[in-house]
């Protein structure tokens, strides 16, 4: 039997409806949320995934700050700049686009954006608030898996998730989330050994490893949930996931396809931590 498929764009919708109707009430108190995206360079992909968060600010209420910066700023000017958004009342979450130019050093970049404002959830502070289970602002796409996986209505505790995929921004935060609902995870990565006989354990499989289609059928339990966060661009121009969605949904249970997957939930949830952070900074959480 074919799995069904979650509907990224769907939970997207949904959690945005709440969003907006969030920043509404917050306008009739004379306050509105701020986010301000920083750009630098002319790197295609990025210019793409700044205007998408532009344009989620303005249909969903935020005030927004586009600054784009050619590729020759120093690192000590974009430093500036984020001091003096950190500085700014009307901003409450700063996003620095990824990746930077290579004379600027990415880790003193977000070392420099203030915890409370830190809305893409990479500052060691809200890493290491994950980590040790205290509240912080989570890193969007793992958020956004999270939260797909919940609306599967599976019951994560005691189940065992297996994540293929150990990077900062998304491995590992899932990984941690995953444990924080209760669930076992076991951790593969290009040097894991025998690694189908540990995903074929997975009730939940998690795949965030940038090879267009690798998990195919073979890797997968029936009936697992199997959650793709791969986003590759294939010779054609079609988006790939690193999950062989065809195959693959033949045997698992729940699936998310690329695109309209995991993909629509990065801005939204990038949304939401702005707006958390912008009610903390108020006063009004
Ligand atoms: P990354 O930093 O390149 O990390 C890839 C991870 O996959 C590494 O841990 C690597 O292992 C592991 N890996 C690579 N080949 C493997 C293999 N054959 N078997 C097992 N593990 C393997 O990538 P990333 O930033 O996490 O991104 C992963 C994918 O998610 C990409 O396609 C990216 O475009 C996509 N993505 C999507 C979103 C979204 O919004 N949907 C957001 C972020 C990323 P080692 O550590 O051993 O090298």
């Amino acid at each position: 039997m074919t799995a069904p498929v979650i509907n990224g764009k769907q939970v997207s919708e949904e959690i945005r409806g709440n969003i907006r109707k969030e920043v509404e009430s917050l306008a009739g108190k004379g306050f509105q949320p701020g986010l301000a995206v920083v750009l630098v360079g002319e790197d295609p992909a990025s210019q793409v995934y700044v205007r998408n968060k532009e344009k989620a600010c303005h249909d969903l209420g935020f005030y927004s700050e586009v600054h784009r910066l050619p590729a020759s700023t120093t690192q000590g000017e974009l430093l500036g700049l984020v001091d003096k958004l950190n500085r700014q009342s009307n901003i409450h979450g700063i996003l620095v686009q990824l990746p930077l130019p290579g004379h600027i050093e990415e880790k003193a970049v977000i070392d420099a954006i203030a915890v409370e404002k830190d809305v893409d959830g990479f500052h060691p502070v809200n890493v290491g608030n994950l980590v040790i289970g205290d509240d912080s602002l989570l890193p969007c796409t793992p958020a956004g898996v999270i939260e797909l996986i919940k609306r599967t209505g599976l019951e994560m505790s005691g189940k065992h998730a297996v994540v293929i995929g150990r990077s900062n921004i998304v491995g590992k935060p899932v990984s941690l989330l995953l444990q924080r609902e209760n669930a076992t995870v076991t951790m593969c990565h290009s040097r894991t050994a025998n690694m189908k006989e540990l995903t074929k354990q997975a009730d939940i499989l998690v795949v965030a490893i940038g090879r267009a289609n690798f998990v195919d059928a073979t890797y997968v339990k029936p009936g697992a949930v199997v959650i793709d966060v791969g986003m590759n661009r294939l010779d054609n121009g079609k988006l790939a996931g690193d999950v062989d969605f065809e195959s693959v949904k033949e045997v698992s249970g729940p699936i998310t396809p690329v695109p309209g997957g995991v993909g629509p939930m990065t801005i939204t949830m990038l949304m939401q931590n702005t707006l958390i952070a912008a009610k903390r900074l108020q006063g009004l959480a």
